[in-house]
């Protein structure tokens, strides 16, 4: 049974407690209304601002018993301390000590800075002002962001890339590029304007975005085609398409054969592409990548496969033998690929005999992105001349690229070293069948053939082998 007093005590709480609540009206209203007077229905930072408003993170002014925001309001430094410290979930710091001459312990935001400068936030660049009634600036509010929120790195590449012409060389270039590339901030008419102060507006916006991926910009619109290198044309009749780099990862849909993708990025067998404005993985052995600029094979992973060698010398023929010009022709079209910036996996640089299947394994275990074979041919009519290529549709799965490789190599050797064209056929080699990428068997001529042999045995013909198959690749990859 209650008594008298703790009556009174309980009427003394409830008073207690409605004091508090009724100062606190305009943000009870708000947050029952979402809504300050001056942002209107439609006003293109609206969402945001409601959004930090209902989080408690950001505040209107109450005048005549309504609020405000002011969105056009420039926000100073103090007031972003106090906002950014509070989106953390963290309170001021009461007792902090500052030793900025211009924030005394009676500035109102002393504490919310303290807390800032503990944290990391601002204020790190040792000098003795904090310039609290400041403007921030666009490149401070970048570096305020990224500390607090430790916004990772999207890779080198990007970090110190030039996305706006007005931040080349700036001092806060790779924090202005992270929040780019993180959907969080862009920029107008290919500039950031970094030195222009921020509004109460942009700033709710960027924080928003920062805590919320509701909020961020979709990515296909901040990162136009051509801001990647290379691009990715799907191979498959249906690619999946996952929200991490593994077989494994969420399925987030699925890609068609002939859709372009820009890759960003490639981490062994996955690349990293946008997809409805995320990022996304897909297997890269059913993409045929494409670089948009400068060299069309630089990056690229290929495997420069010389038949034969050590105890299986191939063909033979009039003192000549396939194990040794193919070799010849192998390390000659390896120095042409990497001068051109291709990373090229060779099967055999002596006179030794990998396996078929060591060839396919060297292939898989590089993370290859095409397969190149290199043979002679031989029959027993010594008549029999010309030059071959030789793909497979039985199970390698990117059998229609096999063949288009093995037509821009057919031609360039028919061309180049004015051999016989026998065309290119489809057929079941082991290295073909068991490779899944872009595979191919050249035959450059017949050992057998007395007319062949001179060109297959001459170091000035190796060379012109070479580089008509390089030339075969190169034109590959500037082909859709
Ligand atoms: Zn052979």
């Amino acid at each position: 049974m209650l008594g008298k007093r703790h009556v009174y005590c309980l009427l003394i709480v409830f008073l207690a407690f409605f004091s508090v609540t009724s100062s606190s009206w305009a943000n009870t209203e708000l947050k029952q209304e979402g809504r300050f007077v001056d942002v209107e229905d439609g006003h293109w930072a609206k969402n945001e601002i409601d959004f930090l408003a209902n989080k408690q993170i950001i505040h209107g002014y109450e005048v005549g018993g309504t609020v405000q925001f002011r969105p056009d309001q420039m926000v100073t430094r103090a007031e972003a301390a106090k906002m950014i410290v509070s989106a953390l979930g963290q309170t001021e710091w009461k007792n902090g000590t500052l030793s900025f001459q211009d924030v005394p312990a009676s500035h109102w935001a002393h504490g919310w800075i303290a807390r800032a400068v503990q944290l990391g936030i601002m204020g790190g660049d040792g000098t003795t002002t904090f310039r609290p009634n400041d403007s921030l600036s666009r490149a401070e509010m970048s570096v305020v962001l990224v500390n607090a929120f430790s916004l990772p790195s999207k890779g080198a590449a990007v970090e110190g890339a030039v996305v706006f012409k007005d931040t080349a060389g700036h001092w806060a270039l790779r924090h202005i590029n992270r929040l780019y590339y993180h959907g969080i901030a862009s920029g107008r008419d290919g500039q950031f304007f970094p030195k222009d102060d921020i509004s109460r507006a942009e700033f709710a916006t960027l924080l928003a975005r920062t805590l919320d991926d509701q909020f961020r910009l979709p990515l296909p619109d901040l990162i136009e085609q051509g801001k990647t290198n290379i691009q990715g044309t799907v191979t498959t009749s249906s690619l999946n398409v996952r929200q991490t780099p593994s077989a494994t990862g969420t399925l987030v849909g699925t890609l068609k054969r002939g859709q372009v993708v820009d890759v960003y990025d490639i981490n062994g067998y996955w690349a990293k592409i946008a997809y409805n404005g995320q990022f996304a993985y897909v297997h890269k052995t059913y993409l045929k990548l494409r670089n948009m600029a400068g060299s069309p094979v630089k990056g690229r992973i290929i495997v420069v496969d010389a038949g034969h060698g050590g105890k299986d010398s191939g063909a033979m023929s009039g003192g000549a033998n396939e194990k040794t010009t193919v070799l010849e022709v192998a390390k000659l079209l390896k120095e042409k690929l990497e001068k051109a910036g291709a990373t090229v996996v060779m099967t055999r640089e002596t006179d030794v005999y990998p396996t078929l299947q060591d060839r396919v394994d060297m292939a898989k275990d590089n993370y290859a992105e095409m397969f190149v074979s290199i043979h002679t041919n031989s029959a027993t009519n010594p008549s029999a001349k010309g030059a071959e290529v030789y793909y497979d549709s039985s199970t390698n799965p990117n059998a229609e690229e096999s063949k288009k490789l093995a037509q821009y190599i057919q031609e360039e050797i028919v061309r180049m070293a004015n051999m016989v064209d026998r065309g290119v056929k489809n057929s079941g080699l082991y290295v073909l069948r068991n490779n899944n990428v872009t595979s191919v068997l050249v035959e450059l001529g017949f050992i057998s053939n007395s007319e062949d042999r001179a060109k297959l045995t001459s170091a000035e013909y190796q060379n012109i082998y070479a580089e008509a198959i390089y030339q075969g690749i190169v034109k590959y990859y500037t082909s859709q």
